[in-house]
């Protein structure tokens, strides 16, 4: 039904007594002329670019960075207003929070289950000891991650959803960085598809979501960036109604003795994740897709095959260290791998 959209008027005149009365009338609106918008702004610490198509682009699209805004207000561990900030500022105490607020938590607290603790949002205290992308950037003692380890542990988060409330242990720090960019994109595309929005796309760092088709009627084609050369790609993906989410070690690291030391830490030993260098997930959920590519990247090669496959609705495409690619056998037909 792309581009129309059917109005039906239902009126039903009731006469009390005798007569019952029911009018339909189906009737078409003119034809509305589709717009286009495209804008770029910096938002969760990333450039975040949306296109919409829809009867009015410019107004969706707005809308759809101020979604944007109100989640980064509500995750972001940089504002100290935020939910996080609040619990983390708090711990030890019940906090009470947003329903929305729990909800993600609970995802996130599901993939910790599901990846038996590669994904978890206590790193927050080894992130700052490792303070990547800030100065100074360096190895940390082994003393120093021992100690921080002590406070990670996704089990010791206390989620009461009824009430709408968490806790946390004292010295335990939360992070949602690696669920939180997706989260936004969802809830974006949300917003763009209730401004009537039926081909758009928006693109926050690794993470792509994409609405319908493009305008011509053909499929989104989306590149699975090489974590190596710039300017390669490893994969074209033909997309419609669906996210994919990337997570490497090329985006946020830096060399120390010649090693690379990147931003996915393993949170059993508080160094960086190793053996692979880019993982790229594929399903419905940004969300979803995100703490998935977290997950799969701390589980390395054996461990994230056997999970991704293991799920139903999500795909992955695995490269490791020596630039074997795998692609799980739902996208085999979808990816086109260079
Ligand atoms: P990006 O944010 O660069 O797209 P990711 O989605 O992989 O990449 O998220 C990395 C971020 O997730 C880190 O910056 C940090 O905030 C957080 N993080 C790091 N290691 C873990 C982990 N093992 N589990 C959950 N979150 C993590
Ligand atoms: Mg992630």
């Amino acid at each position: 039904m792309k581009n129309k959209y059917i109005l039906v008027v239902v009126l039903a005149l009731v006469v009390i007594g005798t007569v019952i009365g029911a009018v339909v009338m189906h009737k078409r609106s003119p034809a509305q002329s589709l717009t286009s918008a495209q804008q770029t702004k910096f938002l969760m610490d990333t450039a975040v670019e949306i296109r919409a198509f829809g009867p009015d682009a410019e107004a969706a699209v707005e809308a759809a960075f101020a979604e944007m805004a109100r989640v980064e207000q509500l995750f972001s561990r940089h504002l100290e207003d935020s939910a996080v900030s609040q619990i983390n500022a708090h711990a030890g105490e019940w906090v009470t929070v947003a329903p929305e607020v729990v909800a993600l938590l609970e995802k996130a607290l599901y993939y910790s289950e599901i990846s038996s603790g590669a994904f978890d949002i206590t790193v927050g205290g080894l992130i700052d000891l490792w303070n990547f992308g800030g100065s100074p950037q360096r190895v940390p003692a082994d003393e120093e991650i021992a100690r921080v380890l002590a406070a990670v542990d996704y089990t010791a988060v206390e989620l009461d959803a009824d009430a709408g409330r968490v806790r946390i242990p004292v010295g335990t720090i939360i992070d949602l960085g690696g669920i939180a960019k997706g989260y936004a994109v969802d809830r974006a595309c949300q917003v763009l598809k209730q401004h009537g929005i039926t081909s758009g796309m928006i693109y926050a760092g690794g993470d792509i979501t994409t609405i319908g088709s493009k305008p011509d009627g053909s499929s989104w084609r989306v590149g699975v960036q090489h974590p190596r050369q710039s300017n390669s790609l490893i994969a074209v993906l033909e997309m419609t109604d669906s996210s994919i989410v990337t997570s490497g070690d090329y985006e946020r690291y830096f060399f120390q003795d010649n090693i690379r030391y990147h931003h996915i830490l393993d949170p059993q030993t508080g160094y960086p994740a190793q053996g692979l260098i880019s993982v790229t997930v594929y399903g419905g959920d940004a969300a979803d897709a995100d703490a998935l590519s977290t997950a799969l990247f701390v589980l390395g090669w054996d461990k994230g095959k056997e999970l991704i496959e293991s799920l139903a609705g999500y795909e992955a495409i695995l490269m490791d260290t020596s630039s074997n690619v795998w692609v799980s056998s739902g996208l085999r037909d979808l990816a086109q791998i260079l």
